[in-house]
């Protein structure tokens, strides 16, 4: 503020205590202060390795006790199984916390009807709690590894080694939840940073669904078909390999995302099932995929859908010069999720957008608009099965090398739209999330649409020959 003398006055200055700020920092600083301060640091460092320790010694309670009481109740099945001929416990090395070794036990059988029963019931590991009694393995941990597997000089390894490796681990929820995008090394060292009692006690309550997805899979053949629909097996870094490697040619070629929902619609509209048998990939997407895959004995090897390919997607893009266009979702959604790719990715070049609620006399200005903007790659945001038969109708005129519709993606990026927590999605719960957000329209699909999505895929496993895409109706 100048005053009327033309001098600037200092306002903050008024309330300054020259005694006051001397004392304070004679309080801070002195002998005395200083020492008073470092105590204190002293306590808090003491009290945080004293609640750690006491929170890792109620983890250890909980295994100690949990691991008793099964037993007690276990007991006869295991000391039967030991007996059984042809049975035998099998001792094998892993490596623990501090990287100490220990035989980890579990029963051997060599064949045999009781041997069956074993292995049928799932009782040969049941052994392992005597490990988790003893201390070697706790329920909850990352995956034990045998020795060799894993060295503890490599820095993502070496977190893992400071605690108790798990019977259940993360990296065991996200593989079956066909959702284990990053490696297991960073999975360990994310469950590790970020461990807690509770954290476990969640990670317990996501191994139950778990158990009903079944095992994730490396190897199943490239190319499956449920309900009719050609899927393309493939894994989301397969996928990003596979666009980065299109984009390079001298073709065009159009990507769909297929879930329950979509593999609904296709099995009664003749003309969607036709644009995804023609696309160059389509991709399982879901865990009502999944489920279908196990069922139909053609296992999905990983659930690929596009909210979680994007990420990836623009890491893989950057620094190619290679553009993208974003058309669909309401007007300021598609600029939004522009300035999502300029703060996360800036090496990727945003050719343009649009909005997705266009009329059909808009429709040449904005296909003429992607076509000027020399975008490389298109996402499409529409829903299906519009996005897909537009990409379809329209994939030359663009003049775009890949074209792939995305749904409800730019809701997601541009912050409309919240996704479902991690922890949702471990449970193959993420549908439940989206339905809360938009009971109104959704109840219909996951509700009904669920349903007669695995009513159909048990059709197709027990009645083969009933079910024929050619017997399929025309959207009505
Ligand atoms: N949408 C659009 N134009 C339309 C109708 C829908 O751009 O005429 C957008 C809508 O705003 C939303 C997306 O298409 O962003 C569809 O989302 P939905 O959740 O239905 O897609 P899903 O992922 O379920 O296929």
């Amino acid at each position: 503020m100048i005053n009327p003398e033309g001098r600037m006055e200092n306002n903050d200055n008024k309330d300054f205590d020259r005694e006051k700020v001397t004392e304070e920092l004679y309080r801070r600083f002195s002998k005395r202060g200083l020492w008073r301060l470092r105590t204190r640091r002293f306590i808090r460092g003491v009290t945080w390795v004293f609640v750690v320790q006491l929170l890792a010694g109620a983890k250890r309670l909980l295994d100690f006790l949990l691991s008793l009481f099964l037993l007690l109740i276990l007991w006869p099945i295991l000391l039967l199984s030991y007996f059984i001929p042809g049975t035998t416990l099998k001792r094998t090395p892993r490596v623990g916390r501090w990287c100490v070794t220990f035989n980890e036990f579990s029963f051997e059988t060599s064949g045999g009807f009781a041997g069956r029963i074993l292995a049928g019931l799932r009782l040969k590991r049941l052994p392992v709690l005597i490990n988790i009694l003893k201390g070697d393995i706790s329920f909850i941990g990352p995956r034990t590894v045998s020795p060799g597997d894993l060295s503890p000089r490599e820095k993502a390894a070496r977190k893992r080694y400071n605690v108790r490796p798990g019977l259940i681990s993360l990296w065991w929820i996200r593989r079956r939840a066909n959702i284990d995008y990053t490696s297991e090394a960073e999975v360990d060292g994310e469950y590790v940073e970020t461990q807690s009692v509770w954290g476990d006690f969640g990670i317990a309550l996501r191994a139950i669904p778990s158990i009903l997805y079944g095992e994730g899979v490396a190897t199943a053949p490239d190319l499956i078909t449920i309900l009719g629909t050609p899927i393309n097996n493939v894994t989301m870094s397969e996928t990003i390999e596979t666009i980065i490697k299109w984009l390079n040619e001298d073709s065009r070629s159009q990507i769909c995302f297929v879930n329950a929902d979509c593999a609904n619609i296709a099995y009664r509209n003749k003309a969607y099932l036709e644009v995804l048998r023609t696309a160059r990939f389509s991709l399982a997407d879901g865990i009502g995929l999944k489920l279908a895959g196990k069922l139909l004995a053609r296992e999905v090897k990983q659930n690929v859908n596009g909210t979680d390919l994007f990420p990836l997607l623009c890491e893989a893009l950057s620094g190619t010069g290679k553009g993208l266009f974003l058309l669909g979702a309401r007007p300021e959604v598609p600029e939004s999720v522009r300035d999502w790719i300029k703060k996360n990715y800036p090496g990727v070049i945003v050719s343009g957008c649009h909005h997705g609620y266009f009329s059909p006399e808009e429709e040449p200005e904005v296909i003429s608009q992607i076509a000027r903007s020399g975008a490389d790659l298109l996402l499409t945001a529409f829903g299906a099965p519009r996005q897909d038969t537009w990409i379809n109708d329209h994939l030359r005129e663009t003049g775009v090398k890949v074209a792939m519709g995305v749904g409800g993606l730019f809701d997601f990026y541009s912050g409309k739209t919240a996704r479902a927590p991690q922890w949702m999605r471990e449970m193959g719960m993420e549908w439940l999330y989206r339905f809360t957000q938009e009971p109104g329209r959704l109840w219909k699909r996951y509700f009904v649409g669920n349903g007669v999505f695995l009513y159909r895929v048990m059709l197709e496993k027990f009645r083969p020959a009933h079910f024929q895409p050619s017997e399929q109706k025309e959207e009505d």
